[in-house]
């Protein structure tokens, strides 16, 4: 692969992103920035963000814009990201979405891809239940789920509507959904043989 990869996740909790992100990150080189694992750390060390965000985390709420803003930028200017990242957890709403758009534009560093990681509601439950993360009590999942659907699923159209989206079905073993994730970066960043017939010369 030649260029560099920048995909961001979306999908619901318990989709599967950052197992899928792991695995990604370990086969390109490149970072996974994961926002949620950010503040976990955060909050284990009781740093400033980390006690500002606990609140909000604990009750499966959004933390506020300002401090993810702040956070995703200095992230992303971290020197390992030069080379690609897969985004898991941000953005999570139209104004996340929106300022990242303008961020990597100033950075020349445009995601390539959305990909839509796709799991029935059921199953999700399940998943999450059986995880057993400290906010993953039943009703912190609910209030989740919740979140998802009202804030972070019209992300879906609005990468969509910049022809980034890719949906992917979830719902199968964690190595065939890898499989397919690979399929769509690969395809999508090897250079396309159009443009690789050589130019005609001049002169001679
Ligand atoms: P999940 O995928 O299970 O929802 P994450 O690890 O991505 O879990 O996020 C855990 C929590 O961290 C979220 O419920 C939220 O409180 C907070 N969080 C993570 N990313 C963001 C973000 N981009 N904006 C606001 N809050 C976030």
């Amino acid at each position: 692969m030649t260029q560099a990869v920048r995909v961001i996740f979306l999908g619901p909790p318990g989709a599967g992103k950052g197992t899928q992100a792991k695995q990604l990150a370990e086969r390109y080189g490149i970072p996974h920035i994961s926002t949620g694992e950010i503040l976990r750390n955060a909050i284990a060390q009781s740093t400033l963000l980390g006690q500002k965000a606990q609140a909000y985390v604990d009750r499966g709420e959004l933390v506020t814009d300002d401090l993810m803003l702040d956070m995703i930028r200095e992230r992303l200017q971290e020197q390992d990201a030069k080379n690609g990242w897969i985004l898991d957890g941000f953005p999570r709403n139209v104004a996340q979405a929106d300022f990242l758009e303008q961020l990597l534009g100033e950075l020349n560093q445009e995601a390539k891809q959305a990909i839509n990681l796709e799991v029935p509601d059921g199953i999700i439950l399940n998943r999450l239940l059986q995880r057993g993360r400290k906010d993953d009590q039943e009703d912190t999942i609910r209030r989740r789920l919740e979140v998802y659907r009202e804030q972070t699923a019209p992300l879906i159209e609005f990468y969509r509507q910049r022809d980034k989206l890719y949906s992917v079905d979830g719902d199968r073993s964690p190595d065939t959904v890898t499989q397919s994730l690979t399929d769509i970066l690969e395809a999508a960043t090897s250079p396309s043989n159009g443009n690789c017939a050589s130019a005609p010369s001049e002169g001679s």
